[in-house]
């Protein structure tokens, strides 16, 4: 076991969290206190480049100029003003994200897993008044290894013990089917009361698994012939993360609900949002959902300036580019502790190979030591997620620091 020491002030910090809060994640034991781009800097000052990106919530990088300036901007003018009223920059931000992604509306939230939930319910309603299935009867389709957040009812239909053992009764009204298999979803879309089928085109906390090319064309083409509903939840492929604009970008699938999160904001506030055309989002009406917070005037303008910077500073290209780069990089290293490296742009992982079951979190451990942040999920994959502002030379220096880690695990 590996026991980097930390300084009194690390401590200090992983004392009170520890003594004081819920004990519901495992941290690597680092304390931040400040982001610039692609780095991250310690109580200490020590600098680190950052592999995870808030899960994806920074892909824009960390405090990125524009997108401070416009938060605090709004921040100084008008904060929230519940949907009890209107306000100015809703309709201009609705009006905005409606037109990039191609829908007729958005229905604004703020964490990921809400819009997941909206979009739950914009399903099942859609399957009660379009489609005509009978009251409290409708069923949608989930993926084994899912990740779509941590609410009751989304956490009914994980298939991994830690998010959903001990937290029954569960939801009923979802079945799951294996990943990237078109034949178990046909065989389940015989059901005449299925609605829709919610999936991630990229499973990202399931340790970045890609589905074969012409998956998800196959997916939507069945969901049309079926009449179902296709629910692509991009709350971490999106938003330039793989490459581009969104993951079913790739195969030129169309979702009929599209849910986004994270990167909306850049990593400033949880902002989430769902679209879809009026033949399913209307069918909600006044009273039916909401939340306090959503669309609120600061959300509005930080997801405006958020989407913009996303574009004119083409960082889905850089996303590719750099992913392509990352990838040939760590495959010339030809580590016999790596199993495997996969990836989309820069939503990437290494899965480790080694006869220690903590070789992961050691390795990170190590990574941590020589600056690069890094954190293993389900054990023995890492994610390298950098944000994609990251450019060539810092992603030679990234794959060096990994290179002279991994002699911790010879
Ligand atoms: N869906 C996906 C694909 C995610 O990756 C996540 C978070 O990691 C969520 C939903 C939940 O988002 P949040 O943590 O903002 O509720």
């Amino acid at each position: 076991m590996l026991t980097h020491t930390l300084s009194e002030k690390t401590a200090f910090y992983l004392q009170l969290e520890d003594q004081f809060g819920a004990h519901n994640y495992h941290p690597v034991p680092v304390v931040l206190e400040r982001g610039e781009g692609v780095f991250l800097y310690d109580v200490e000052g020590k600098r680190y480049y950052d592999f995870l990106s808030g899960y994806s919530a920074v892909n824009q990088g960390h405090c990125h100029p524009k997108i401070i300036q416009s938060l605090i901007q709004q921040a100084q003018k008008l904060t929230l003003t519940s949907r009890a009223f209107h306000n100015n920059l809703l309709g201009e931000y609705e009006q905005y994200i409606t037109s990039l992604f191609g829908y007729d509306k958005v229905l604004p939230m703020n964490t990921g897993v809400e819009a997941v939930e909206t979009a739950l319910k914009l399903a099942r309603r859609w399957a009660y008044d379009v489609k005509g299935i009978a009251a409290n009867q409708a069923k949608i389709i989930v993926c084994e290894n899912n990740f779509h957040g941590r609410t009751s009812a989304v956490i009914s239909f994980s298939s991994d013990p830690s998010s959903f053992s001990g937290f029954g009764p569960f939801m009923p009204g979802f079945e799951i089917v294996a990943y990237n298999n078109i034949v178990a979803i046909e065989k389940a879309f015989q059901d005449k009361n299925v609605a829709a089928i919610l999936l991630e085109p990229i499973q990202g906390e399931a340790g970045v698994v890609l589905p074969d090319e012409g998956y998800l064309k196959a997916v939507k083409s069945l969901c049309e012939e079926y009449n179902i509903l296709f629910i692509a939840d991009e709350i971490q492929t999106g938003l330039a993360r793989t490459g581009k604009m969104l993951a079913c970008d790739h195969e030129e699938v169309r979702p009929d609900i599209l849910i986004l999160g994270k990167a909306l904001s850049g990593g400033t506030l949880p902002i989430s949002a769902v679209l879809c055309d009026d033949e399913i989002m209307l069918n909600i009406r006044p009273g039916e959902h909401g939340s306090t917070y959503g669309g609120n005037p600061l959300a509005c303008a930080v997801a405006i300036t958020s989407l913009q910077v996303l574009k004119d500073e083409k960082m889905a290209e850089n996303a590719t580019a750099m992913g392509n780069l990352l990838r040939e990089e760590l495959a010339k290293l030809n580590s016999h502790v790596i199993a495997t490296i996969r990836g989309k742009g820069l939503l990437n992982a290494i899965v480790i190979n080694h006869s220690n079951p903590d070789a992961a979190w050691e390795f990170c451990m190590e990574l941590k030591e020589n600056c690069l942040l890094a954190k293993p999920t389900h054990g023995d994959k890492i994610r390298f997620a950098p944000p994609l502002t990251i450019n060539k030379e810092q992603i030679l220096e990234c794959v060096d620091i990994i290179h002279r880690s991994l002699k911790i695990l010879s």
